[in-house]
């Protein structure tokens, strides 16, 4: 069983997605995957002759993307967004697919860009992490040190919850606190079937 895991900025799925994970399902976490292609030489040279040499830097481990140029060049232009998303979904979902291959326990696909990219087809169920829109500002405020402008800016950017609701299958109201969001995934994920040996 493959879930799709998405929901805006802040509303809480890399939360879940560490609670499932302390029940055994394996998490496939697209953040995470796009932070190693930042590190894969293949990527950061179609980067680099996109948009020039400073989009990378070079460390003592290898070239890497250099996040702060490269955001600043795609984050006012949907041309050069247009051309990032190009070079990076596709390479994006062929890791992804790759690491859902593999899996073999319920599986969680943890994406912000889940329905952005179109990967409802490599998910059997999409969920949507729903929380008010005051209470992703305030947490992603306080998570990532952002002025409020900024913050804001970044949940615009993205595709809006009644667009995300439409195309869920279930959704979860992260608006309590931890036990309210460990009940519901309990719910929705079925976990007491999935893994049956696990603490209630
Ligand atoms: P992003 O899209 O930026 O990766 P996200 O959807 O993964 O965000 P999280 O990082 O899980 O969101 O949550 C945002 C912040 O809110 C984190 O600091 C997290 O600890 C906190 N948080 C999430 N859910 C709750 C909750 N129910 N109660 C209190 N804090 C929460």
């Amino acid at each position: 069983m493959i879930y799709g895991l998405t929901g805006g900025i802040g509303s809480g799925k890399s939360t879940l997605s560490q609670m499932l994970q302390s029940y055994g399902f394996q998490i496939i976490d697209a953040d995470k995957i796009t932070h190693e292609l930042h590190r894969d030489p293949y990527i950061c040279n179609t980067l680099t002759s996109t948009f020039g040499p400073d989009v990378v830097m070079h460390t003592l481990t290898g070239i890497c993307v250099n996040r702060k140029t490269l955001g600043a060049q795609v984050f006012a232009d949907p041309n050069a967004r247009e051309k990032l998303d190009a070079i990076m979904r596709p390479a994006l979902r062929h890791e992804a697919t790759k690491r859902l291959h593999a899996s073999t326990a319920p599986t969680v696909l943890d994406a912000a860009l889940l329905f952005e990219a179109g990967w409802q087809d490599l998910t059997d169920v999409n969920i949507v992490v729903l929380c008010p829109e005051a209470t992703r500002l305030s947490r992603i405020i306080a998570r990532d040190a952002l002025p409020e402008s900024r913050a804001r800016a970044r949940i615009r950017a993205q595709m809006s919850d009644t667009e995300r609701i439409q195309l869920a299958d279930r959704l979860i109201y992260n608006t309590g606190d931890l036990a309210n969001l460990l009940r519901q995934a309990k719910r929705i994920f079925d976990i007491d079937i999935a893994f049956p040996n696990c603490p209630k």
